[in-house]
């Protein structure tokens, strides 16, 4: 028996948490990665097949930071070129490839659509989504086209059609972000990494003025472990100031945090294919309405913040502007009442000197070294491979590793086992009992709401109906973990109140 009663053979290949406990201390390591997101879990990744020894430390679950809130586009980021950074978007278009390539089973080709309503949009979007094209050369991805005002109203039937002369159609890419994180952390344990989640690094050690590992604690069992390493990353994203000014107390903050919230409605606010989007919003920001497994995803806002939370919520006024810019899309305006989830994420701006408007910060990646502290932040989900290619190449150098070449380019990202079992869970999702089994067994999932908002995407797809289903998860997680009634009741709990803050309806009904 290994875990919760389970016999090594009923769990397959999964690595159990006591065994990865206790590797994480047992060995010194060539590179020991701080946060467990899209960053942390690409350097793990590229670490591992490069044949480094790599541990990787999440203090809560990994992607519960930004990395499972963000907008789920795999793109080159098309509005950046109107700051002509032609670099940063032919990078990312070139990532958006490899990205499809890797990971076909949760990244595809996403049609979108600008609508046009002045007799000027048509043609100065075209401009620049046909240089968007040319950027991305030869790729999977079509290419765009002039729509006439009857070829948008038929593909995009739930616009507002007063006004409207015609709109461009373009490609870019779609994913479900916190899969993509799990099938990352998979992919770098069967490469030969240790990745923990909520394992808090609480402070680092040092010999002189060097850093030389860390101090975590284990959030289930309350202990406190020192692991050494030749080098520590921290990719702690928009958290990284505070773990560099653990390395050095006078560390000037680099990251500017940056707010972006979104709203779920049913499928019948976008009943197409096509995704919609409002190229300028009035704070400047690209405004998208996307259809994501089987709802309509819209988002998302920029708000300077001024500090970092784990649990980030939407302010009223950011409700507001999305259903009020929404509104003036959308032939049928959506209301309060129709949210089915609100979440917000923390973008981790660099940076740049002067200026206010976090909308025309830096979306580029950064990397700083302190102390022996290697910092990698910014960028985004799209390009978090290359980020770590550029990471792991500099942490090798800083540590005298001996270099060894980057793998990851055509890379296959592991998918999910498959599931057995069909019997339901809601009427309202997809999901079955069997997926709660895998997630426990497989995917390190370790609470309800790693569960219903990572592993599934219950919380974010309809929360009420996540809030109905923690009963019967809790049930089957006990089970799987050896957790008692009392284990259960918190769970629910627990998840009930972290719900509230996704819940709209209930407080407009
Ligand atoms: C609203 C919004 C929309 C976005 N949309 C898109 C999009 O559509 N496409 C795209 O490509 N990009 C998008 N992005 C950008 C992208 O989501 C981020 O760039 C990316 O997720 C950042 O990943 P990260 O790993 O650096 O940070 P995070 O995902 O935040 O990971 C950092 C992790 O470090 C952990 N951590 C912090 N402190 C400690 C500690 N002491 N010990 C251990 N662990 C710690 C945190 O818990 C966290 O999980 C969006 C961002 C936002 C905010």
């Amino acid at each position: 028996m290994v875990e919760g009663g389970r016999t090594r053979k009923e769990l397959g290949d999964a690595v159990t948490r006591a065994e990865s406990l206790a590797r994480a201390s047992a060995q010194p390591w060539d590179i020991v990665v701080i946060g467990g997101g899209a960053t942390g879990a690409g350097v793990a990744v590229d670490a591992a097949t490069r044949g480094y020894s790599v541990l990787l430390l999440e203090q809560h679950d990994f992607g519960k930071g930004t990395s499972s809130r963000s907008t789920k586009l795999v793109h080159g980021g098309v509005r950046y070129l109107e700051r002509g950074d032609v670099r940063l978007v032919t990078e990312a278009l070139r990532e958006r490839s490899r990205l499809l390539a890797n990971a076909p089973h949760l990244v595809r080709v996403q049609p979108f659509i600008v609508p046009a309503y002045r007799w000027w949009d048509a043609p100065y979007f075209f401009a620049g989504l046909s240089l968007y094209d040319l950027l991305a050369g030869r790729s999977p991805f079509g290419r765009s086209k002039y729509l006439n005002r009857r070829e948008v109203l038929r593909q995009l039937p739930t616009i507002r059609a007063e006004g409207l002369r015609g709109g461009i159609l373009y490609y870019d890419g779609q994913f479900d972000d916190a899969r993509l994180l799990i099938d990352l952390i998979q992919t770098a344990v069967k490469n030969g990494a240790t990745c923990l989640n909520y394992a808090r690094i609480v402070r680092l050690l040092h010999d002189g003025d060097r850093v030389t590992g860390v101090a975590f604690t284990d959030a289930e069992t309350g202990t406190t472990a020192e692991v050494s390493a030749r080098v520590v990353v921290n990719a702690t994203g928009a958290f990284c100031d505070s773990i560099r000014t653990l390395a050095d107390p006078a560390a000037r903050p680099m990251v500017t945090p940056s707010q972006g919230a979104h709203l779920v409605f049913d499928r019948s606010f976008l009943p197409g294919n096509a995704a919609m989007v409002v190229p300028k919003t009035p704070d400047g920001r690209v405004l998208f309405a996307i259809p994501w497994h089987g709802r309509t995803l819209v988002g998302t806002t920029d708000v300077p913040v001024p500090t970092t939370e784990l649990e980030p919520r939407a302010t009223e006024a950011e409700i507001d502007f999305i259903l009020e810019t929404a509104g003036r899309y959308l032939a049928k305006t959506p209301t309060r009442a129709d949210v089915l989830s609100v979440f917000a994420g923390i973008r981790p701006l660099v940076k740049a000197d002067g200026g206010t408007n976090t909308a025309a910060l830096s979306r580029d990646h950064t990397i700083r070294t302190e102390a022996g502290l290697l910092t990698v932040t910014g960028g985004k989900w799209t390009t978090y491979r290359n980020m770590a290619e550029d990471a792991v190449n500099r942490a090798a150098e800083l540590a005298g590793l001996p270099p060894k070449p980057c793998r990851t380019a055509n890379l296959r990202i592991t998918g999910p086992i498959a599931s057995g079992s069909v019997v339901p869970l809601h009427p309202q999702l997809p999901y079955t009992e069997a997926d709660i089994v895998r997630a426990v067994r497989h995917e390190m999932a370790r609470t309800v709401e790693d569960v219903l908002s990572r592993r599934l995407r219950a919380l974010i797809l309809d929360a009420d109906a996540a809030v109905e289903m923690a009963p019967r998860v809790a049930a089957l997680m006990a089970a799987e973990l050896g957790r008692d009634a009392a284990w259960e009741a918190e769970q629910v709990r627990a998840f009930t109140a972290l719900a509230r803050g996704y819940q709209l309806r209930r407080e407009s009904a």
